[in-house]
């Protein structure tokens, strides 16, 4: 079945790995061979296969990190799961290294959210496809065309040093006062400033964040806190200062983070709540 797919797919080469959160977390960038050019949307994700020394050839879907406005090449931010079939090859690999891949797809874009206000909350390398949203509209906001959107993003990792591409996005939320309508919250679950916490990082499990920054209800037995300096009801009024209608959710990884917001999203009244699991709970 695996090989019948193989057939089927294109190959990439491995330009450049960054390794980072322990060697748990990776940025991969691929280039596509023989001059093929990729057109997705950002959100989209593609299927990576590799032959692997145990498992054959294993096909894995990944979402795209990277901004169909980047000129060829093709970015992923994976987590390396242990035991996985796939992700202890793909973290083994070096430069030079080929992939095979399938024609990206999928629904999870702004356009299908369909509203003007999103908000986005991740776990982990549920971020990528956010990545690939939020560095597409920046690059237009840079070549002159506003975003259209208010976006919040939420993302929460265990360890504060698990935030990947954090002061890239720092850098665009900060650009706030030049009409680029971002906010940017991280969360630790496991907020030690050993592992660098500050009082810049919220405190808790991100669904637990995204409850406690709207009033929605958080178990009474959990540590919450959004970062210092960031106000709740501020926040609230920002997303929903044209009505609940007006906003979309959209949520990626965790398939347990996106089940828990489920309930609370439903009573806000809110227009959209798009969903975009990695694995099966
Ligand atoms: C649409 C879509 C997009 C995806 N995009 C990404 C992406 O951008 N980045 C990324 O890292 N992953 C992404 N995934 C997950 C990816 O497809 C693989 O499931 C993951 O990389 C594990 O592959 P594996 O073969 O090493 O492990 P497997 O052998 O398939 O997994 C073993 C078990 O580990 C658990 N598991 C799988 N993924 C994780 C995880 N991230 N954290 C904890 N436990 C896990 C599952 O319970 C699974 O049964 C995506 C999944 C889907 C469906």
């Amino acid at each position: 079945m695996s090989e019948v797919l193989k057939k089927k797919m294109q190959t990439a080469t491995l330009v450049e790995k960054t390794v980072l959160g322990g060697g748990r977390l990776g940025v991969f960038k691929l280039k596509p061979d023989n001059g093929v050019r990729w057109w997705f949307q950002a959100g989209q994700y593609t299927t990576l296969g590799l032959d692997t020394a145990t498992h054959g050839f294993v096909p894995r879907a990944y979402s795209i990190a990277g901004s169909p406005l980047d000129e060829g090449i093709i970015e992923f931010y994976i987590a390396l799961v242990e035991n996985g079939q796939l992700t202890p090859t793909i973290f083994s690999l070096e430069v030079g290294a080929k992939f095979h891949y399938l024609t990206p797809k999928g629904k999870f874009t702004l356009k299908q959210a369909g509203r003007k206000t999103i908000v986005m909350v991740a776990t982990g390398t549920g971020l990528a496809p956010f990545v690939a949203q939020i560095r597409t509209l920046w690059k237009s906001h840079l070549a002159g065309v506003p975003s259209p959107y208010r976006v919040v993003l939420f993302y929460g990792a265990s360890y504060s040093d698990e935030f990947g591409y954090r002061s890239e996005l720092e850098q665009m939320a900060a650009a706030k006062k030049d009409g680029f309508d971002f906010t940017f919250i991280c969360t630790s679950s496991r907020p030690d400033a050993a592992r660098g916490w500050t009082p810049a990082i919220a405190k808790g499990r991100v669904n637990e964040v995204v409850r406690h920054a709207f009033g929605w209800p958080v178990p009474e037995d959990r540590t919450v806190s959004l970062p210092e300096g960031v106000d709740a009801a501020a926040l609230k009024a920002h997303v929903f200062a044209n009505g609940a209608a007006d906003v979309g959710f959209m949520a990626c990884g965790n398939p347990g983070m996106i089940e828990d917001l489920k309930e609370p999203i439903a009573h806000a009244g809110v227009g959209t709540y798009l969903v975009e699991e990695f694995w099966k709970a």
